[in-house]
């Protein structure tokens, strides 16, 4: 038996805006995977530099951060068996375009021609990031 594990997961501000919390939320739920803890919130600068620290430099960085800065934001402490690697194939790959159909990105985002590719939610990529990333946003 291995153990349980949570993750991290953002609706992020497009997915906010778009009235996707539910289908999101949905998703996970239908996985089977345990809402723990949710909310709304608006996040500070701080908490997005921290967050994205391993980004730091990066062409999509500063444009990342305005993005994720100008809504609200959907914070989820999602618990199950491997959630990690599960979320991150509910998600699809980062490019919207290119994410498998029947993924979160792949059936409900698309390239909108900005600097940042708005994909709709964030899922931690390993344990240690999981970790780092609850105890910034809960
Ligand atoms: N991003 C982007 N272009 C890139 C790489 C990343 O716009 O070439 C954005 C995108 O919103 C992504 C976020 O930066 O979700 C964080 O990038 P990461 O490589 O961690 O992708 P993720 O783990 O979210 O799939
Ligand atoms: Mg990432």
């Amino acid at each position: 038996m291995t153990e349980v594990m949570q993750t991290l997961v953002l609706i992020k501000p497009d997915g906010v805006a778009r009235n996707l919390i539910g289908e999101i939320v949905s998703r996970c739920e239908a996985k089977g995977y345990v809402v723990r803890e949710l909310k709304s919130i608006h996040a500070s600068r701080e908490l997005l530099e921290q967050h994205y620290a391993e980004h730091v430099g990066k062409p999509f960085y500063e444009p990342l951060v305005e993005f994720m800065l100008s809504g609200a934001i959907v914070a989820i402490r999602l618990e199950g068996h491997r959630v990690i690697e599960g979320f991150r194939s509910l998600a699809g790959a980062t490019d919207p375009t290119v994410a498998a159909p029947g993924t979160i990105r792949g059936d409900l985002g698309r390239d909108w021609g900005l600097k940042v590719q708005q994909n709709l939610v964030h899922g931690s990529d390993s344990p240690e990031s999981a970790a780092r990333e609850l105890a910034l946003w809960f």
